[in-house]
């Protein structure tokens, strides 16, 4: 019986394992002939400024719309691709696209700034940093349009490099900024090591915010911020209270469904125009 059942786990394993690799397969496939056929497109999700209800700047998200599979979820196939040789072309992609469409929206807003997110595996690689300092350069950027939001996790991996990395697009005129603040690293001395404009405060805090009491954890994030000359944005907004209460708290900026949902450009250029 031991071995009968044995037998019968392997099988599942060997089962999941295939089934596993088979998705991986497909995405990838799926990705290259996106790339080739302009399956994707860029979403944005508008920041605000949380005083005053006006639209600062907006973080560009990728969509995928596969014809037969209809929406694949960045959080689907962004981490499949990310030890592929596709991360590199879809970054470029990205990019391209968003200081392309930031044109069109600093012509109806000058100061208006859009974020793109550039994961681990593309930070760490020559082709990228290069890539995008060239474009910074090449584009004429205003200065401080595009910013680059990045992970605590990709960033300590390689610190030195990453150090190095950041620096050039600083110099090249990008602001950067920490994605997913308080998620993925227990020590802070990073920091102070990094050139970093400015957090993104995980929604998961925002979540847990309470009205009616101190908000310790938060109300700290922000007073670190603001010794460290940095901005802040809180991310997932979803509700009024919400809201009230982190700018309560102190936080300048805020993004989220409560706020706004990420949108297609031409809507974001006439949340603009009004
Ligand atoms: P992220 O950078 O933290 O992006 C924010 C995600 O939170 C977006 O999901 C957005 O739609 C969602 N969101 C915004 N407001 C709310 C809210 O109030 N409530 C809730 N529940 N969610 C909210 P999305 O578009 O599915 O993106 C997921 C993740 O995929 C992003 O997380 C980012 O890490 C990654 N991603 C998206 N676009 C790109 C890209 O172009 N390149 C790379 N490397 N990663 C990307
Ligand atoms: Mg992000
Ligand atoms: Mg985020
Ligand atoms: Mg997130």
């Amino acid at each position: 019986a031991a071995k009968q059942s044995g037998r019968n786990q392997y099988s599942f394993f060997s089962m999941q394992m295939n089934q596993q690799l088979q998705e991986r397969i497909e995405v990838i496939q799926g990705v290259r002939t996106a790339l080739e056929q302009g399956h994707f497109r860029l979403e944005y999700q508008p920041v605000l400024d949380l005083n005053d209800g006006t639209p600062r700047g907006a973080e560009a998200l990728l969509r995928w719309h596969d014809p037969e599979r209809g929406m694949i979820p960045p959080g689907l196939f962004i981490p499949i691709i990310e030890d592929s040789d596709l991360i590199e072309p879809v970054t470029e992609w990205v990019a391209r696209q968003a200081v392309h469409d930031l044109k069109e929206l600093q012509a109806l807003q000058p100061s208006f700034v859009v974020s793109i997110n550039v994961s681990g595996a593309a930070l760490h690689q020559e082709s990228t940093r290069d890539f995008l300092t060239e474009l910074s350069r090449t584009e004429n950027l205003p200065r401080h349009g595009l910013s680059i939001e990045l992970t605590e996790t990709s960033m300590i991996r390689h610190l030195d490099d990453c150090r190095q990395t950041l620096k050039q697009w600083k110099e090249a005129g990008m602001n950067i900024w920490i994605d997913d603040f308080g998620t993925g690293y227990s020590s802070l001395s990073y920091l102070h090591q990094l050139p970093i404009n400015g957090l993104k405060i995980d929604r998961s805090f925002i979540r847990e915010l309470d009205p009616d009491g101190s908000n310790s954890l938060i109300a700290t994030i922000l007073t670190l911020a603001e010794s460290m000359n940095l901005h802040v944005v809180a991310e997932g907004i979803e509700t009024e209270t919400q809201r009230e209460c982190i700018r309560r708290l102190g936080a300048r900026f805020g993004q989220g469904f409560g706020l706004h949902r990420p949108m297609p450009l031409e809507a974001l250029k006439k949340l603009l125009e009004h």
